[in-house]
Order: C-alpha cells, then sequence, then structure tokens
C-alpha cells in the first residue's frame, strides 16, 4: 500500500481548561509501594511493635497516616501495640515524637539485618 503524506494545520488554544484534577497524596516516609494485608504486616514484625519493641502488638499502624493519604503498602505500615497506635493517632512518628525501631520494608528485604534488630531487642535473662 503505497504511503500518503498529508498535511493539516490546527490553531493552537489560547487556553486550556482542566475538567479534571487529579490529587497525589505526599509520599510515605518509605518508598515501597505493594499493597499489604494486616496479617501479613504482623507477620512480617513478627507481632513486635514498631514503637515500643514489645512482643503482642495486635493492631497495625500507618507510619504516614491514612487520614493524610498514606497508602497501605509494606512501606507505610508497622506492627504496633494498641497504646501506641493510640498515642501516635493521626501523626508522623517525627510529629508524634515516636521513632520508628526500623524501616518498614517488603519481607524479602533486609530480613537478616531485622532479625538482628529483633534479636537486639530480645531482653537477655
Ligand atoms: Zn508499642
Amino acid at each position: 500500500m503505497p504511503r500518503t503524506r498529508t498535511s493539516t494545520s490546527y490553531p493552537l488554544p489560547r487556553t486550556i481548561q482542566l475538567l479534571e484534577y487529579v490529587h497525589t497524596p505526599p509520599r510515605p516516609v518509605v518508598d515501597d509501594d505493594t499493597r499489604a494485608t494486616f496479617p501479613a504486616i504482623l507477620a512480617r514484625d513478627h507481632y513486635r511493635c514498631a514503637y515500643c519493641g514489645r512482643k503482642g502488638a495486635d493492631t497495625v499502624d500507618h507510619v504516614f497516616p491514612k487520614s493524610r493519604g498514606g497508602d497501605e503498602s509494606y512501606g507505610n505500615l508497622v506492627a504496633a501495640c494498641a497504646p501506641c497506635n493510640q498515642v501516635k493517632a493521626d501523626r508522623t512518628p517525627e510529629e508524634a515524637g515516636m521513632p520508628l525501631l526500623w524501616i518498614p520494608r517488603a519481607p524479602r528485604a533486609d530480613l537478616k539485618r531485622q532479625r538482628a534488630i529483633w534479636r537486639d531487642l530480645t531482653p537477655t535473662p
């Protein structure tokens, strides 16, 4: 089939109207976009609170608050005990003065380092 060359000109618009604005929320503290379930987060963190280090954490905290656009990814969720989760509330760890004991990541990353942190947090008899 022979190619044909066409030439058409269009006038440039003076203004462009924005019909829809897609709000992009601020990025979470740690960039790992894989969506996670709450049971997966509790298992990844071995039911240890990311703020006080105690065992038996049974809630999941959004590091960057969900109310401010924080997502449910491995990089934004940590296991937390109910008291720490309640005290932190809708604040970032920095705002709440509650630094994370580890940086939340997908389970495959830094597993060896994570185990060393848990070992260091375990009191010796
Ligand atoms: Zn705690």
